[in-house]
């Protein structure tokens, strides 16, 4: 398999470079050159596979440059953890992608990731510094999935006083090969410094510099195998209907692996892609005009994006085809107030806590339940848990959520973090100094 640019200007590549470069030289996301298709045995026993055997055997139609026994070791590393499918209520089914080390659905990638680069560097018996800009989330999925990794160092910018308590504690508190710059500046702030940096030819020489950022194949291909493990949860309590995937979207990676899982052979009906305010794809499916802008503050912040990134990788799927996106995907934009309130009834009604990205799942599906008449079913990604947005759980519920056991740990644990000015030349300084290859 090999991988080609959306714009269409790069020669074919291999998943290793895929996974090194990030974007590609074009300046577009990479895409597989074509969707591989599952075996007809395999669509067919799928109920009777593990999710590390379903991850396997899809990241194996992609990654074509490592063996099989090699595959099978990356996929059960990065994946140690359970992804239950829970039946919320009649017609409704949450898939909780939130059971990994810093309980969001981006721990599976960011481990995946993880565990490839690694496997490449030490065929190559080389080392890697991977630079990356936070406003929380990825951060830390990123800090934790690279934890103690051999051959690989983590530099972290994250914005002063601009993250919540527990996000800042869940970045800063693993040491080792993990490094938490804590920028005095905002986000976009951390966003310029680590482009200046991966610009610093020099730099990225001496310390093989590079990102992992949102758009990385790494990430997306075992957000695939969780979908195809929805279905083959769902499919042997004979339902007899059709079952749609809600995904509350922001940078829409979570939603392009779901259509990759579908264009694969996983018979999912439809796709639901739910925003909060930040409503462009909504929108473009709504008028046909795609009109990026800066995005507004929600209670479901990881989705505040104002121009989805893998929003290229999606037209590719379909061939830029606005009527068959339509035919697939429907958006729906739900605001704060309805999260709350969807949030509040969820409790009153079923005794779950949902957290904000994911009670604008259950809103959507809620909304689109009520507009067709037919009875489908709808699996809702469930992306975090709740306790990592206790202060919007305490407006709607009025109590705060439980704590896990993993975030009070991390609580407790000492901070360690290298405080710096947004300018470029300090950064720069510290990180020759840090890595000590000064
Ligand atoms: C990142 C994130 C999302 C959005 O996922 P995309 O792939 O960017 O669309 C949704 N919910 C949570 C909790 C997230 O961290």
């Amino acid at each position: 398999m090999k991988f080609i640019s959306t714009n269409a200007q790069t020669a074919p590549t291999t998943f290793q470079q895929v996974v090194f470069s990030g974007l590609a030289a074009d300046g577009g996301l990479f895409v597989p050159e074509n969707i591989p298709v599952l075996s007809v045995d395999f669509l067919q026993n799928l109920s009777e596979h593990s999710l590390t055997t379903i991850a396997t055997e899809i990241a194996a139609k992609f990654i074509t440059d490592i063996p099989a026994v090699d595959l099978i070791s990356i996929v059960q590393r990065a994946l140690n953890f359970s992804i239950p499918l829970y039946p919320l209520q009649e017609n409704q089914f949450l898939l909780e992608l939130f059971h990994g080390p810093t309980l969001a659905f981006k721990d599976v990638g960011a481990r995946f990731l993880a565990e490839t680069l690694s496997y490449y560097l030490a065929q190559q018996r080389q080392s890697l510094t991977i630079i990356v800009a936070t406003s929380g989330d990825t951060g830390s999925a990123v800090a934790h999935g690279f934890h103690r990794i051999p051959g690989i160092n983590v530099i972290v910018l994250y914005p002063s006083g601009r993250i919540s308590p527990l996000q800042e504690k869940q970045m800063t508190t693993l040491g080792d090969n993990i490094y938490a710059l804590e920028i005095q500046g905002n986000f976009d702030d951390c966003q310029r410094l680590v482009k200046q940096a991966l610009n610093d030819i020099d730099l990225v020489q001496q310390l093989n510099l590079t990102t992992a950022n949102s758009i990385s194949l790494g990430r997306l291909v075992p957000q695939i195998s969780y979908y195809a493990w929805a279905l083959a949860k769902w499919l042997p309590l004979k339902r007899n209907k059709l079952v749609n995937i809600v995904i509350p979207s922001g940078n829409f990676g979570n939603l392009t692996a779901a259509v990759y899982a579908k264009k694969m052979g996983i018979p999912i009906h439809k796709f639901i892609a739910a925003t909060n305010a930040n409503a462009v794809v909504p929108e473009y499916l709504q008028s046909g005009f795609f009109k990026p802008r800066s995005s507004v503050a929600t209670y479901s912040n990881a989705m505040d994006v104002g121009n989805p990134s893998n929003f290229a990788r999606l037209e590719a799927v379909y061939k830029k085809d606005l009527a068959a996106m339509r035919n697939e995907i429907f958006g729906v934009a739900i605001d704060d107030k309805q999260t709350l309130a969807q949030i509040a009834k969820t409790y009153a009604e079923q005794h779950y806590i949902l957290d904000p990205h994911t009670a604008v799942g259950v809103a959507a599906a809620e909304k689109i339940a009520q507009q067709s008449c037919s009875s489908e079913d709808y699996i809702i990604a469930a992306t975090a848990h709740p306790a990592k947005f206790a202060e919007v759980i305490e407006s709607a519920l009025h109590f705060a959520p439980p704590l896990p056991d993993s975030l009070a740990a991390a609580l407790k644990r000492e901070k360690q973090s290298i405080e710096l000015s947004a300018e470029y030349d300090g950064l720069r300084k510290t990180l020759l100094r840090q890595l000590n290859y000064a």
